[in-house]
């Protein structure tokens, strides 16, 4: 039996993400922005909550983790990395790990640069990443507090994922990406194909994600930092793709 996966709003423009697993009626929060509308998802499709799996110690990801432990008694996974603090964990976990939600096998990324203690977790038989602030579709996360080498190099982590695997991430913020990336490449036919897809989901009230990762490969500006096309896009063709990268992410952050 396959997992199901269902995919809400919460505070404003996070996502709440619950993944269940039928044989054993496990279900795993992905990150808690705020308890009611999981607990709403939840009784919505007769679920019981047994696991939250936090991927940093933001405000908007881990605000709920106390309501839904106390309500649930929950197990709560989160981070290896603990220079940051977040409460309630029962489980620190980091590069390779892999975490059971029931009888569904989650492996742990480590994805640092938005956050140092960030990770990513990835379901291979389910074909499913859940990247929080790291990647977003058609952008990425700010780099709050690594560099921009090492949040490429998680990029580039996530970019090694198959094609086929569905793009779960934090935040709603595909529309301004549309918008920014169309600045850099104007003339990327995927990228066009992605902003009219936007605009019609938008446009009907309907999230952007998932997505599927074959499709960011091609009109995610970056996680594409070392194409030569990106490079043009900011004029600095032959440069490095970290140096790339961080000018997208420096443009981006005035944008
Ligand atoms: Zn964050
Ligand atoms: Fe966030």
């Amino acid at each position: 039996m396959t997992a199901e996966i269902r995919l809400f709003t919460c505070l404003t423009d996070n996502f709440g993400v619950l993944i269940h697993d039928p044989a054993t009626k496990a279900t795993a929060a992905i990150d808690a922005p705020e308890a009611a509308p999981i607990i709403k998802a939840l009784e919505r499709e007769g679920w019981t909550l047994t696991d939250i799996l936090v991927t940093h110690h933001h405000g908007d990801h881990v605000g709920g983790v106390a309501e839904l432990k106390q309500k649930y008694t929950c197990r709560v996974v989160a981070p290896h990395d603990k220079t940051a603090k977040i409460a309630d964990v029962d489980l620190r976990v980091g590069q390779g790990d892999i975490v059971k939600v029931g009888s569904l096998l989650g492996r742990v990324l480590e994805t640092p640069g938005h956050t140092l203690d960030h990770i990513s977790y990835v379901f291979d038989d389910e074909k499913v990443v859940f990247a929080a602030d790291t990647l977003f579709s058609i952008g990425c996360g700010r780099v709050f507090e690594g560099t921009y080498p090492m949040m490429w190099d998680s990029l580039l982590k996530l970019r090694a994922l198959p094609d086929d695997f569905r793009l779960y991430c934090g935040h709603e913020y595909t529309a301004s990406n549309v918008k920014f990336a169309l600045g850099i490449e104007p003339n990327n036919a995927d990228l066009k194909a992605r902003a009219e897809e936007v605009t019609r989901l938008r446009a009907e009230n309907k999230p952007t994600v998932p997505t599927l990762m074959g499709a960011e490969k091609k009109a995610n500006v970056f996680l594409r930092a070392d194409d030569p096309a990106v490079a043009a896009g900011v004029h600095m063709k032959g440069a490095r793709a970290t140096d790339v990268f961080g000018e997208l992410r420096e443009r981006k952050n005035k944008s």
